[in-house]
């Protein structure tokens, strides 16, 4: 039988078991290919783990905004504000920046703001789809979202309005009255809110990964916990060679590449050069459960709450460091106050010292949109990465893209905004 009559049992390997490698390997199984993961760490380890939680399809502008420009000074001056870069990053990120600028331009923006919005069209169904497969459905939660103002002039808050709206975006303006009928914890100081009907979160992102994993040992995967160095393709067979730490290598036949914001060593390998950047974000989980009913996002402060199984998440913030500086706690620590202005009741008596502090890698590319696809370089090795701030949202959608393209279907949205070769 021929592999993409999705029956043959292909065998295929993923590297990395994030919730984009997770997604991916339960829809080529789905096809019949044979799948295994390959995870330094185990199921869900990276960004996967402690995100925000939030299926955030109202987020459809890419992150390369010119109007942040005038900010920008001010916000990379204070340490612990929104947006930071580690001054010994500072020449490291620069290439990335370079590039970052260039997707400023209106052209490009335009052209970025599109294949965001293809993608974000169809995540949340693909999601819904994915969670009744793995018979997980209750944790994901359709009650919208909000992105609430303080002390922000009308006009201000209406030329958002104004922007989602034009987008296509579902959203509703709230003044501070309805806010607080939808969610009566919120602070009085709140004195609008976008209302994102048409979104969603998740009770525990790590726990969708670790359902996404049982689905996947259940149906016959193999999961191994080995670090991937090296990999390379023969010339004459195009079979590929993966080289582990540990110094034991495997001959594959297939390989996907889903290793998040360590994607890029493995595509300089295969030959492909992909300014992948890690803009690091922190969340703080406190232990207090809020009566909150969907995740409220801040426009002033810059942060996201989200009610979760075991506490309040509060979630956020930018920094560019690179992969192996630690966390810095004050990154994380700095979300409590955030948090205590927008849930003053909640968060009455607590202490910062009460919140576990995270730190996760967003894996980013300048253009704000990943990597789906075949290499043009090889044709048995595929990519899925680069899905920065929208890694949960789009997790469901891109593996059914990239299991399209494995089995050899015409995927159901046009790839070549999202291919490897576009930064050749
Ligand atoms: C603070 C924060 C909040 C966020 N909030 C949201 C949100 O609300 N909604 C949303 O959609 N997205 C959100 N994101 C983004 C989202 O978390 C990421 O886009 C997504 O998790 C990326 O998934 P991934 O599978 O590509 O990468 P990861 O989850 O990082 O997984 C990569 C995997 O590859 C493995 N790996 C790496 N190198 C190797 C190697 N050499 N050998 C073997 N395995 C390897 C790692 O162990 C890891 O398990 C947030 C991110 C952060 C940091």
């Amino acid at each position: 039988m021929k592999e993409h009559d999705g029956k043959h049992g292909a065998t295929i390997t993923i590297v990395g078991a994030g919730i984009v490698g997770l997604a991916a390997a339960i829809e080529l199984q789905r096809k019949g290919f044979d799948v295994t993961i390959i995870d330094k760490e185990g199921a869900g380890a990276g960004a996967s783990k402690g995100n925000a939680g939030h299926f955030a399809t109202e987020q459809v502008f890419p992150l390369a905004d010119p109007s942040i420009l005038p900010k920008l000074p001010g916000m990379l001056l204070d340490p612990l504000g929104p947006f930071r870069i580690q001054p010994k990053y500072f020449v490291k990120a620069l290439p990335w920046f370079m590039r970052f600028l260039i997707n400023m331009l209106p052209g490009r923006r335009t052209q970025n703001t599109r294949a965001i919005k293809a993608l974000n069209r169809s995540s949340i169904a693909a999601m819904k789809e994915l969670v009744s497969f793995c018979d997980c459905e209750a944790l994901l939660t359709l009650n919208g979202s909000l992105l609430v103002f303080e002390n922000t002039p009308l006009d201000e808050v209406n030329k958002e309005l104004t922007a989602y709206a034009n987008a296509g975006v579902e959203v509703q303006l709230l003044d501070g009255t309805q806010v607080r009928k939808l969610e009566p914890s919120l602070s009085k100081t709140i004195t609008h809110a976008l209302y994102f009907t048409h979104v969603g979160h998740t009770s525990d992102p790590y726990d969708l990964c670790k359902a996404l994993e049982l689905k996947f040992i259940s149906l016959g995967g193999k999961f191994v916990t080995e670090e991937l160095v090296k990999v390379a393709v023969a010339k004459s067979s195009s079979s590929i060679q993966l080289e582990m730490v540990t110094g034991t290598s495997k001959q594959i036949n297939k390989l996907v590449i889903a290793a998040g914001a360590w994607s890029k060593p493995f595509a300089k390998q295969l030959g492909h050069r992909v300014p992948l950047e890690s803009e690091r974000g922190y969340h703080l989980m406190m232990p207090q459960l809020s009566k909150l009913s969907r995740p409220v996002a801040s426009y002033n402060r810059k942060f996201i709450i989200t009610p979760m199984a075991e506490g309040t998440r509060l979630a956020g913030t930018v920094e560019f460091g690179g992969l192996k500086a630690p966390l810095v706690p004050e990154r994380a620590d700095c979300l409590f106050a955030h948090g205590k202005a927008l849930l003053p009741t909640l968060f009455e008596s607590a202490t910062v010292t009460d919140g576990e502090r995270w730190m996760g890698f967003r894996p980013s590319l300048p253009d704000s949109l990943p990597v789906i696809g075949r290499s043009d370089k090889q044709s048995n090795v595929f990519f899925s990465f680069g899905h920065q701030h929208l890694g949960l949202t789009w997790s469901a959608l891109t593996a059914k893209l990239l299991a399209q393209e494995v089995a050899g279907e015409q995927s159901n949205i046009d790839l070549q905004p999202y291919r490897i070769d576009r930064f050749d």
